[in-house]
């Protein structure tokens, strides 16, 4: 068999969250980034619409003329000169700065690369550009743009992140919060500033939601090349019943248990529910005889709470997957087997992990990817009923939610272990396929 080592380009983005601008406060801050989202959406929609009414005349011409539609044949360069000079001309008087050059810049690339799926394939849709839109500012390497930056003398104004976009060219600085580097996200940070990772895109993003800024840090990066990896041996990744999650590989005997224990999943979603149940009435109460107008500045307990809760959720996940990770480089697994997760799946509805699962499972894919690993899925109906040493298939071979019990061979096994492997096994469709029809049990029942 050839083997190629192909280097794959990725693209991932970290989210950040703005503690504080520096040298200025929240109110000139929110001012000055308000209205540059505005003019930034004012002048976006504006650059869709014309170049709309320019590439529709084109289109038809070159109908009209029976010739084939390309970039030459519609006078791309034309339509996009004509454009840029609209949007020159009609917001001289606005941002004559960098953010706003880089606006249309953007979308003149956008426009470019996708006319053809937005207009005549109509695979993506009409751009439409909010007036609290994100604010993109490519990092470039001169005085505009945007920067990171780490000062180590000082603990309190450690990481920030610069953005020169203004025509008064003095930049804008804002410190990034400490707490929202966590363990996942510290060591792409630290990359970014040696260099070793290239960003490209930064955005500026605020939430209404939690009246916050964020920032986003858009970044490129080789997948590592790992000759070890072997296609044949393949890690199943079993969403467990007892367990969160349970791995075992189709080449020895190794497994992995996460247990609840090591993240305090459960706790922490009893926890979170009962005092959510708490705020909810008390703000009930409180909010019930208020107008919707003028909301309070400050974020509400249930928002507060809310946020924790995605907090916890996110930094779980991100602790699961590397653990799947580093279980299949520990095993030179080339594949990773993931269930396929389904709306409404019965098993689904009885996981008391279900609520993490999505999140997981994408978490899991990014990082296999960076990882040179490549991710399977298999259908998971029956793999909990088929025993993974003879492929028999009976809901007798689990007499417990913890236990499996071949009836026919007599193999035991923790249940969700079992599940694992039987993901693990390159054939398990067809075993699977094969069993059921002898069977002929209804689903149902199976899953009784
Ligand atoms: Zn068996």
């Amino acid at each position: 068999m050839e083997e190629k080592v192909k280097k794959n380009k990725f693209t991932k983005v970290i989210r950040l969250e703005v503690d504080k601008p520096i040298g200025e406060d929240w109110p000139a801050f929110n001012k000055k980034m308000f209205e540059l989202q505005k003019v930034y959406s004012d002048m976006l929609n504006d650059y869709c619409l014309n170049f709309f009414a320019e590439i529709k005349k084109r289109i038809d011409e070159v109908n009209e003329q029976g010739i084939t539609l390309n970039k030459k044949s519609v006078k791309m360069t034309d339509i996009i000169n004509f454009c840029n000079s609209e949007i020159a001309t009609n917001y001289k008087d606005r941002y004559t700065s960098y953010a706003y050059s880089q606006a249309y810049r953007l979308m003149q690339l956008k426009m470019e690369n996708e006319w053809q799926d937005i207009f005549i394939k109509k695979t993506k849709r009409f751009p439409f550009y909010r007036k609290d839109g994100p604010i993109h500012i490519k990092h470039e390497r001169n005085i505009y743009g945007c920067g990171i930056e780490e000062n180590n003398d000082d603990e309190k104004v450690k990481r920030l992140i610069w953005l020169s976009i203004f025509n008064n060219s003095s930049k804008t600085i804002v410190l990034l919060r400490n707490n929202s580097f966590k363990d996942y996200n510290l060591p792409i940070w630290e990359r970014l500033l040696k260099g070793e990772y290239k960003y490209g895109m930064v955005s500026l993003i605020y939430k209404k939601s939690k009246r916050k800024w964020f920032v986003n840090i858009s970044y490129t990066f080789d997948s590592i090349a790992n000759e070890k990896l072997d296609p044949g041996i393949r890690v199943g990744v079993d969403l467990g019943v007892v367990f969160p999650v349970c791995m075992a590989v189709n080449s020895n005997h190794d497994r992995l248990f996460v247990k609840d224990d090591d993240i305090g999943l459960l706790r922490f979603r009893r926890q979170i529910e009962k005092r959510r149940k708490n705020l909810r009435r008390m703000e009930r109460k409180i909010f019930d005889n208020r107008s919707g107008k003028g909301r309070k500045h400050k974020l509400s307990p249930l928002e507060l709470l809310e946020d924790k809760y995605e907090n916890f959720r996110r930094t779980a996940n991100h602790r699961m997957s590397k653990w799947v990770i580093n279980f299949a480089k520990r095993n030179n697994a080339g594949v990773i087997v993931l269930e396929a997760l389904r709306e409404n799946d019965k098993k689904q509805k009885y996981l008391k992990f279900n609520w993490i699962y999505h999140e997981l499972q994408t978490m899991i894919k990014n990082k296999a990817e960076e990882a040179g690993i490549k991710v399977e899925t298999v259908n998971p109906a029956y793999t909990s009923l088929c025993c993974s040493e003879c492929g028999h298939i009976d809901k007798l071979n689990r007499p417990a939610r913890d236990k499996f019990h071949c009836i026919k061979c007599g193999y035991q096994e923790h249940a969700d272990y079992n599940a694992a492997r039987n993901l693990a096994n390159p054939e398990i469709e067809t075993i699977i396929q094969k069993s059921s029809k002898k069977n002929k049990e209804d689903d149902n029942s199976l899953f009784a």
